[in-house]
């Protein structure tokens, strides 16, 4: 058995692969493959329709906020939130954050200014801002509550900043309880917590569109989505039905209140493992520290060659850092079980014993 650590696409429950599997021979008994059916039949459109509906439960979310499943990945969002929201002379506000945040800041400027309303670049990315400060006209807030390559999270959303907030939730999203409605924009694309690749979870206060008074292209335009119940154009059918499926498992787990004590589990289970490593270094601040991507180094690069090749001999699949950051990184999703968490610690342990 490989226990999956990576970070993106990553793991999915066994069930959702047996049944995405299932699909593409036969689905639901139509004799046909879910890849070969019309997106505008009975057959396809409950399958829309369930996914949006469990996201709209899983989140709590109000009548306001719409559901959308759409194409081009979390990075198609960097482009769409500011070309929606945002006037040519406007100004959004922008935590620069790591990796992602910067790509997004980079997008955004390309439709009106962007304002820095809080940055961890001294800390080289290692913490969350603490103050922020951003003017009051600023069209939105935009944050990324989880930062996959730095590996840290936001644990103190900045709710009620007074202007719309908007958050990219690529790597955290439905992994623990947030107040969803306190949100006017989320997206994340489906790999890392809720699916396969190719589809994008946009949740959008709709109160907060039509006022970006420039041309938008029919498809980058949410509100045409909004309308069409997001299927103004042939959805990626397929991501969409692994998501719909990952979303149902996520319920029988007993939603996400329920999936964020396991989380919570998992994590405390590795820091409080990787700390007592006297070679191991966590380069997060503590109050900082992601549940969902744990990054750390060692002091010696010789022993990283080591220990990369001793969790690959022991299965464990995905645990080498990002090419950026370097060292490791083990990424502990929804659907990585408690159990392999355990496995990975009893790994670590055992490599440290030897050294030792
Ligand atoms: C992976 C990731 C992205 C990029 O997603 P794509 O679907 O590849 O475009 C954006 N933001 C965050 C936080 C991510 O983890």
């Amino acid at each position: 058995m490989i226990h999956n650590f990576n970070a993106g696409p990553s793991i999915l429950p066994k069930e959702v692969f047996e049944q995405a599997s299932q699909a593409i021979l036969n689905f639901n008994n139509s004799g046909l493959s879910i890849l070969e059916i019309g997106h505008r039949t009975p057959l396809f459109e409950t399958v829309m329709e369930e996914a949006r509906s469990l996201v709209k439960e899983l989140m709590q979310l109000d009548e306001d906020h719409e559901v959308l499943f759409l194409h081009g990945g979390a990075t198609t969002q960097f482009m769409q939130v500011p070309m929606n929201l945002l006037k040519q002379d406007g100004v959004a506000a922008y935590t620069e954050t790591g990796t992602w945040a910067n790509k997004a800041i980079k997008e955004a400027k390309l439709f009106g200014h962007v304002e820095i309303a809080g940055s961890a670049k001294e800390s080289n990315f290692t913490t969350i801002p603490k103050q922020l400060s951003f003017s009051k006209t600023a069209a939105y807030l935009h944050i990324t509550t989880n930062e996959t390559i730095a590996g840290t999270q936001w644990h103190h959303l900045p709710y009620d900043c007074g202007v719309p907030l908007v958050a990219d939730m690529s790597s955290d999203i439905l992994s623990r309880t947030l107040n969803f409605n306190k949100f006017d924009l989320i997206y994340a694309g489906a790999q890392k917590n809720m699916g396969a690749a190719g589809v994008n979870l946009v949740v959008i206060n709709k109160t907060i569109l039509g006022n970006a008074e420039r041309v938008i292209p029919t498809v980058l335009d949410y509100q045409n989505h909004i309308k069409e119940k997001s299927m103004l154009n042939t959805p990626p059918v397929f991501a969409v039905y692994v998501a719909m499926l990952t979303l149902r498992w996520l319920k029988e787990q007993g939603g996400v209140a329920a999936i964020e004590t396991i989380n919570q589990q998992k994590a405390d289970l590795l820091y409080s493992t990787l700390e007592t490593i006297p070679f191991i270094n966590l380069p997060v601040a503590k109050e900082d520290r992601s549940l969902m991507n744990v990054v750390f180094t060692m002091k010696d690069e010789m022993l990283e060659k080591e220990f990369l090749q001793y969790t690959k001999d022991a299965n464990m699949y995905g645990v080498k850092g990002h090419r950026s950051v370097g060292g490791f990184r083990m990424s502990l999703y929804n659907a990585l079980p408690l159990s392999s968490v355990q496995y990975g610690v009893d790994v670590i342990k055992e490599f440290a014993a030897k050294k030792g």
